[in-house]
């Protein structure tokens, strides 16, 4: 359904979003674009102290009842379960849901990774994010849709090999973006997916603080620069907002023209 939108309507007025691992980085920066586009927002992540502290910058800005936060390693169940109800209790619905949380504890070859870096990598990066899509879709349903992105990245398109796992991991989501497309479409809810190339983040601080190994990477590069995460936020918001109406299943690259493999 195609809404018309005043001068001051915003195109995500009237959504509620829940982002994982949204205290800084990429999901911090996803979550400050859905509430300038309109949206209310659950920030969380791991650590209380780090969701205290983005809670408050985003509440100065933006107002005490548009913003919440809470404490949620996305592996627990206990806190999926808890991000819900609260998220339930503080805005009364979910209609968006962007799935962000990964890990990456090794690096090398994917035929050298440990059992156990190998289960974590796919607990947290893929099963984390087909679990809360399995709890939370039902409440989009009930509100009659909404959307929903998943976070891959370039490595997931064009696996980084010496991130073999983790570029596994994040090939994973790709497909769970067709199926759960496929699944969720009857019920007006849209899922994507997008891929970012390098941004200058803690995550990715290896790769952009390394200079020989930067300089290599930004010679792949058509803009021979990192992104930046709010170049990554507005991507998603697009995807969730009425822009995207007839954008289903879809994989959105942004690399800064990353050209080559990696
Ligand atoms: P970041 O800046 O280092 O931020 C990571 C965030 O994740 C923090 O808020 C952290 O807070 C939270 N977090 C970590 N583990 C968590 C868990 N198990 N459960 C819940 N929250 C957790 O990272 P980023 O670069 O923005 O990465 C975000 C996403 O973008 C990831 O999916 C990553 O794979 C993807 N990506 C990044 C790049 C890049 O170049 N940066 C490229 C492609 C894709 P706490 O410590 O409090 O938990």
């Amino acid at each position: 359904m195609t809404k018309m939108y005043s001068s001051t309507n915003k195109p995500l007025d009237g959504h509620v979003a829940i982002i994982t691992a949204s205290t800084e980085g990429i999901g911090f920066a996803t979550a400050k674009q859905l509430v300038v586009d309109g949206a209310s927002i659950m920030i969380s992540s791991r650590k209380k102290s780090n969701v205290d502290k983005a809670v408050e910058i985003l509440q100065n800005e933006f107002g005490e009842n548009k913003v919440h936060g809470v404490v949620c390693h996305v592996s627990k169940k206990e806190d999926r379960q808890n991000l819900i109800q609260e998220t339930i209790n503080k805005f009364g619905c979910i209609t968006i849901f962007v799935s962000n949380a990964a890990t990456n504890p090794v690096s090398g070859s994917v035929l050298d990774c440990p059992d156990e870096a190998w289960d974590k990598i796919f607990d947290i990066n893929v099963k984390s994010a087909f679990l809360l899509t399995k709890e939370i879709a039902p409440h989009i349903k009930s509100r009659g849709g909404g959307s929903i992105v998943y976070v891959s990245s370039i490595a997931g398109i064009n696996p980084m090999p010496m991130l073999g796992a983790y570029s596994v991991s994040k090939t994973a989501l790709l497909g769970l973006t067709k199926v759960v497309a496929a699944d969720l479409a009857e019920h007006n809810i849209r899922v994507n997916c997008v891929a970012p190339g390098i941004i200058k983040t803690k995550f990715a601080s290896a790769l952009t603080e390394n200079e020989s190994l930067s300089e290599y990477l930004l010679q792949m590069k058509l803009m021979k620069r990192f992104g930046r995460p709010e170049e990554i936020g507005s991507v998603i918001s697009f995807l969730c907002s009425p822009s995207a109406s007839f954008i289903t299943g879809e994989v959105l690259v942004a690399s800064g023209g990353m050209t080559s493999r990696l």
